[in-house]
């Protein structure tokens, strides 16, 4: 990240975000998808923040003002007490503090500790020490990972915390990061975002991420109140435009690629670039799909390869069409192209990176010790980069 700043500005950064604009909220899936995919526009003119292609916005969120008031119920506070929280200069009151600055999710079992010592019903100390009793450590985990701190505070109600007690068990609410899918060249003061809203049932209760429902539902367009900052990454563009990029990217992990593909158009770039594209439907989930047909038509995207998941009987994933089209990924590959992924990290990233490796040994005929060096090596070189969360 690299700053324009005037003297009497002042510098935007994670310790002191940038108090940004939403300008535009667009759903990005078609009618009947049960995605909720949104792009998102930030407005960062004025700010001095700068990005290159492949850096992320950390967006600081602000929990659910309904979460707050039930927890202040539970507690029987009003929310005007004074807490002290580390890293705070001043006292702040429990309402503000549970507002923006910790997070209600992710209860521990420190805190289940907590409600055994002050709980007064047998029948909550008998099933508090039924969870906490280690050989249901599986169970406790499941439990734990199902609630809130609002839910524990409801199914204990006998016990009791005084405001600061209470804040000290709950961990700070940190920023999340989301890789930005615009090209500083193309939008200069503003940042583009693909932001999958987050949205589930756990414990009989609807639940929803906190970041993501922040930029969805709770702020207005247009009011200068989104807390943003610019944190630079490793992963980017090659210095060397010639160079040819493959770029594997299904469901919100295509918002870089949008940015590489705008900055190396802008750019006039001369290396090729291939993009692995998947969601659940054709119809409904190809996210970006009118800009990505266009650059095809423009010459300015040489390959893509969409995979539907649920467009069949069978899954269909991005790494089965990089298995599809092996030959030619090898031929770029030994050509010098950049592999690039990003998404979701638990399964996509790893199921890519075996193809991959698969790829490298029988189209290279390589066993499997040297596909693995070949793949270090690209790793080595930043020949193989990955965003992925
Ligand atoms: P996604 O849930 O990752 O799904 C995208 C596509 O990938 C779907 O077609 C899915 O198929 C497929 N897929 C599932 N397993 C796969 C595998 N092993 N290999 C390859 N493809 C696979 O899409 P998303 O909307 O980007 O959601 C990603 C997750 O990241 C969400 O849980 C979100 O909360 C989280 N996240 C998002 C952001 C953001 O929005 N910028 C930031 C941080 C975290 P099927 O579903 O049909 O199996």
């Amino acid at each position: 990240m690299s700053q324009v700043i005037t003297a009497s500005q002042p510098v935007y950064s994670k310790d002191n975000p940038f108090p940004a604009r939403v300008t535009e909220d667009r759903l990005l899936n078609g009618l009947g998808s049960a995605k909720d995919t949104r792009h998102f526009v930030v407005d960062t003119a004025g700010s001095g923040l700068s990005h290159t292609c492949g850096d992320s916005l950390g967006v600081f969120p602000i929990n659910r003002p309904e979460e707050v008031d039930e927890i202040l119920t539970a507690l029987h506070l009003s929310g005007d007490e004074a807490v002290e929280l580390r890293n705070e200069s001043a006292p702040l009151t429990l309402r503000y503090a549970l507002f923006r600055k910790r997070s209600l999710a992710s209860p521990t079992r420190k805190f289940l500790l907590a409600l055994r010592d002050r709980a007064q019903e047998s029948i909550e100390t008998d099933r508090l020490d039924e969870l906490l009793d280690p050989a249901n450590a599986a169970m406790l985990k499941q439990y734990l990972a199902e609630r809130h701190f609002v839910d524990l505070l409801e199914e204990f109600p006998s016990a009791r915390f005084q405001a600061q007690d209470f804040v000290e068990h709950l961990r700070r609410l940190v920023p999340r990061l989301y890789s930005i899918a615009s090209s500083p060249t193309l939008y200069p003061n503003e940042v583009h975002l693909t932001v999958a809203i987050v949205r589930y049932r756990t414990n009989s209760c609807d639940r929803v991420g906190v970041c993501t429902t922040y930029l969805s539902d709770r702020i207005e367009l247009n009011a200068p109140i989104v807390p943003v900052f610019v944190a630079s990454s490793r992963f980017g563009l090659p210095a060397d435009d010639s160079a040819d990029l493959i770029m594997v990217g299904p469901g919100t992990g295509i918002a870089p690629f949008r940015a590489f593909l705008q900055e190396r158009i802008a750019s006039c770039a001369s290396g090729r670039s291939w993009l692995f594209f998947g969601d659940q439907h054709g119809k409904t989930d190809y996210l970006y799909g009118d800009e990505f047909e266009r650059h095809l038509q423009n010459g300015q995207l040489d390959r893509i390869d969409l995979a539907w998941s649920r467009d069949q009987d069978f899954k269909v994933y991005v790494q089965d069409l990089m298995r599809e089209k092996a030959a030619e990924l090898w031929n770029w590959l030994e050509k010098g192209a950049f592999f690039f992924v990003c998404g979701d990290s638990k399964r996509m990233a790893p199921d890519v990176d075996r193809a991959l490796h698969q790829i490298v040994a029988e189209q290279g005929g390589l066993d499997e010790a040297d596909a693995k060096a070949f793949v270090k090596s690209m790793r080595k070189e930043r020949r193989y980069q990955r965003d992925i969360y």
